[in-house]
């Protein structure tokens, strides 16, 4: 098989596949009907107004939660089939306020990313691992700093380390650049890019639609736990995020990326 056959089925490949889904708290329903298709190497930013089902929807993809009714296929598979240790290594989560052990090293965190691997001490594949990823996200300087000493942004790479080493084809990521400075919001959302160039599967959740607009291949837009659109990035509108944040926005560019910038509230 060429090159280019082997390209594009790579690429076409539903790595995630999301089935009308359901789900509700108790008896609070709060995803209605959300169906999508996530390509291998898609990079998808799901937004959407506070409480509209973003977080949710990342627990249900990563198993957390069970659905209620619909599926969701992960690689092919009803994720409910999957034994955990399987979905472990198939998807990595990094929840939002999720800092790791601050009482930990580096280095240490980093290794229990390869928990579902790991029988019942670690093998020197897995040290190995662990030094390869702090490598490729140049923070092997880190390796013997304790969690709690670094700054918030070191600590998003240290957790985004920690889901590497995991070696996943999926990565979900709830909010990754909250909190951080403008600096440090484009070195993760940088770094996250370069990871969906090399073929990992991302979703995270994001607030910021210029984050979302300048670095995602696809934006999922849920509205009161439904899908109200979902686009390719050069398809998003002024009249998508006007509808999904009941606000005027006007949309600018300055020849390279598409800006949005809001205007004020709808009467
Ligand atoms: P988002 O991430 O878009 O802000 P969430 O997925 O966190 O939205 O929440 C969606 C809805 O579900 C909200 O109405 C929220 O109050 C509710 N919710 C979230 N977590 C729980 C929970 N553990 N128990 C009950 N209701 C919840
Ligand atoms: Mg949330």
């Amino acid at each position: 098989m060429g090159y280019f056959a082997q390209f594009q089925i790579f690429v076409l490949y539903k790595m995630i596949d999301i089935k009308h889904l359901d789900f509700s708290y108790g008896n609070c329903d709060v995803l209605h009907d959300v169906s999508a298709q996530v390509r291998a190497g898609d990079f998808l930013a799901i937004i959407g107004p506070n409480g509209s089902g973003k977080s949710t929807l990342i627990k249900c993809i990563a198993g957390i939660l069970n659905v209620k009714s619909g599926a969701i296929l992960i690689d092919g598979k009803p994720s409910c089939n999957y034994p955990i240790n399987q979905l472990a290594q198939t998807v990595a989560y990094i929840p939002q306020t999720e800092k790791g052990d601050l009482q930990s090293l580096v280095f240490d965190t980093v290794l229990a990313g390869r928990k579902p691997y790991i029988r019942w001490k670690p093998s020197e594949d897995d040290y190995s691992k662990v030094a390869d990823v702090l490598h490729q996200l140049g923070i092997e300087h880190l390796s013997m700093r304790y969690v709690n000493e670094l700054s918030g942004g070191q600590q998003q790479t240290v957790m985004i380390a920690r889901a590497l080493a995991q070696q996943t084809k999926i990565l979900l990521l709830d909010e990754p650049t909250a909190n951080l400075d403008l600096r440090h919001q484009l070195e993760i959302m940088n770094l996250l890019k370069i990871l969906s160039f090399n073929g990992l599967t991302i979703v995270m959740s994001l607030h910021d639609i210029n984050l979302a607009i300048r670095y995602a291949s696809h934006v999922l837009m849920l509205k009161d736990g439904g899908v109200l659109a979902y686009e390719s990035v050069d398809n998003v509108t002024r009249t998508h995020i006007e509808n999904l944040y009941n606000i005027k926005v006007e949309m600018i560019t300055n020849g390279v990326t598409l800006y949005c910038v809001p205007l004020g509230v709808d009467a």
